[in-house]
């Protein structure tokens, strides 16, 4: 199936060394969960991120010394890093000054023409973007008199609001965020903005929740926008550890045939048939491969009656039986193994392709 869809077209910006928008591929970003200024925590898990595909993060700057950590996590990480910052427009310049290679902030909320001008001025002299990100639960007063509630025209009237602020001052390294915890709000007012606007969009549903509500909320919300061309940059949101947020979010790019990393792994739902823990060794496969970059698509199939028939697009795959399983690849045998090795012997078989590519 082809990669690369329609995409809508939209300005291009970079965070750090990371294009954005401007049919560059969606970039996956995360956000860290760790005390920012405990630089040696953030530092590792900006790099657990980093393994599994994360291509930019954010992490929360609520005050001076996490804008100061913000020097020191640079010189541990490779990947480019925003700060998070909410009404202190001088935590925005520290932020810019530590290292920073974005901004997330909201002109509207940091108070005046004068601190607003000092953030844009701060941004454009050390090449930052500025992502404006409008949350459905912190729209202004006389906008929610005006459309009687959080409507997704009022998200996009707030978000217009922020992005005049710094276009009046000529200040276009805009990326834009319009997150609602609910899935149709999403989805009306990021069509709604990318109709009015050429900025980059950065898409994702918030407080999504904990692994199912939290995945099934991003995939309908990130994925319906993606597959009509709209979204330059996805955060899926969950109550749990944000490496789960980066592979979330590669299933769903993968899924849309957009972008791909690593091994597609696909498995059977077992049956009446499976004799073997295929739970276990989907959990083991998925693990050993949660870093490969490896293009294959891996099978894992519970007999060996009918699992390499069923998956016979498969690059390789296994198939369990009752004390001995097999190995196979394009649905053909490759070998006979004890059930106990299955799992070691196709590891190795992938180790071996990855040698050869
Ligand atoms: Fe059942 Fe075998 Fe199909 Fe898995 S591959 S669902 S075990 S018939």
């Amino acid at each position: 199936m082809p990669f690369a869809q329609y995409r809508k077209k939209t300005r291009q910006i970079h965070v750090g060394p990371v294009p954005v928008g401007g049919g560059a591929p969606v970039a996956v970003q995360s956000m860290t969960n760790t005390r920012t200024e405990d630089v040696a925590a953030t530092v590792r898990q900006i790099n657990a991120l980093e393994a599994v595909g994360c291509d930019i993060i954010r992490v929360a700057v609520p005050g001076e010394e996490a804008a100061r950590a913000i020097g020191a996590i640079k010189k541990g990480i490779h990947i480019p890093l925003i700060a998070d910052i909410h009404f202190d427009y001088k935590l925005a310049i520290l932020a810019a000054e530590s290292g920073a290679d974005g901004l997330r902030i909201n002109p509207g909320n940091i108070g005046g023409g004068e601190k607003i001008q000092a953030v844009a001025a701060c941004a454009k002299d050390h090449g930052l973007p500025i992502r404006i990100g409008v949350n459905a639960g912190s729209l202004e007063q006389d906008i929610l008199d005006k459309y009687h509630g959080v409507t997704p025209e009022a998200m996009v009237e707030s978000g217009l609001r922020h992005i005049g602020l710094l276009t009046d001052l000529d200040f276009h390294d805009i990326k834009i965020s319009l997150k609602a915890s609910d899935v149709y709000r999403t989805l009306a007012a990021y069509r709604l903005m990318s109709e009015r606007v050429d900025y980059p969009l950065h898409v994702g549903v918030t407080e999504a929740g904990s692994l199912f509500p939290g995945v099934v909320k991003s995939s309908l919300g990130i994925g319906m926008l993606l597959a009509e061309g709209i979204g330059d940059t996805i955060r899926v949101s969950l109550t749990r550890d944000p490496v789960d947020e980066v592979r979330v979010a590669y299933e769903i790019l993968s899924a849309l045939n957009l972008r791909r990393r690593g091994p597609e792994i696909i498995s059977c739902p077992t049956c009446g048939r499976t004799s073997i823990d295929l739970f276990s060794i989907v959990e083991q496969v998925e693990e050993a491969l949660k870093t490969s970059r490896v293009p294959l698509k891996i099978a894992i199939m519970g007999c060996v009656v009918n699992g390499p028939g069923e998956a016979r697009d498969a690059d390789l795959g296994i198939a369990g039986g009752k004390g001995v399983g097999i190995l196979f690849s394009k649905g053909r045998v490759l070998r006979k193994c004890a059930e106990a090795d299955l799992v070691t012997e196709l590891l190795k078989e992938i180790e071996t392709f990855e040698k050869n590519s």
